[in-house]
């Protein structure tokens, strides 16, 4: 199948913070040489040990707006106070060329992408308790205790959201989790509707009797 070529995809990954989204990403991205991570833009300042353009593309508020007025977000949010959005250029582009993409957004973020990319596969990490979730809240020590009670809080909304997705998963291990992206990430590459009929023809013609 391998040799058939076919539509890139788009995962899209949500859930909310402390549900081990970033780690499941990077375990992920690890597996799949072949999986890029979509960078966002943010209006966030950067964390200690964030990069720009690595993990995000830290901007100012106006040239979010500047982006957003010439059509180059796929979709954006406000996510605890702060502007992100999705470059659309890169992802059509993977989907045109046949390249898989990874979009770590939230929930409002993954709708809209959705909307706009039906194909998309949406995958929402959940922690396995509310306990749990507050635990590795506050264990990350990078933000204040009324930022950790805001993000719970947040966080318990978001899962609301949960079943609109396609596929869930429920961060109990690492590993594990990991795992199960991987299963659905090699499912999906298997999908018959994404390859190019085209060449889906032509490699079933390989097959055909000889005259
Ligand atoms: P953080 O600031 O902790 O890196 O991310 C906060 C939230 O914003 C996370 O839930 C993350 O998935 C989400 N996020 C990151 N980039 C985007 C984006 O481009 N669009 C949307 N809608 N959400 C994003």
């Amino acid at each position: 199948m391998a040799t058939i070529a076919r539509h890139g995809i788009l995962f899209i990954v949500s859930g909310p913070s402390g549900a081990g989204k970033t780690t499941l990403s990077d375990a992920v991205l690890r597996i799949f040489e072949d999986l890029e991570l979509s960078v966002s833009y943010t209006t966030r300042p950067p964390r200690g040990h964030e990069i720009d353009t690595v993990d995000y593309r830290f901007v100012s508020g106006e040239s979010f707006d500047a982006m957003l007025a010439a059509g180059d977000l796929a979709e954006w949010a406000v996510v605890h106070d702060h502007r992100y959005g999705t470059p659309r250029e890169p992802i059509e582009r993977a989907v045109a060329e046949g390249r898989d993409i990874l979009l770590d957004i939230d929930v409002q973020g993954a709708r809209q992408i959705k909307k706009l990319y039906p194909d998309a596969v949406s995958v929402f990490l959940l922690p396995p308790d509310r306990a749990t979730l507050a635990a590795r809240l506050r264990g990350r020590g990078t933000d204040d205790d009324a930022v950790v009670r805001r993000r719970l809080d947040n966080a318990c909304r978001e899962i609301a959201a949960a079943p609109d997705y396609d596929f869930m998963i429920v961060n109990i291990d690492r590993d594990a989790a990991a795992a199960e992206f991987e299963a659905i990430v090699r499912g999906q590459r298997r999908a018959v509707a994404r390859l190019r009929p085209q060449a889906l023809a032509a490699f079933v013609r390989r097959f055909e009797a000889e005259p």
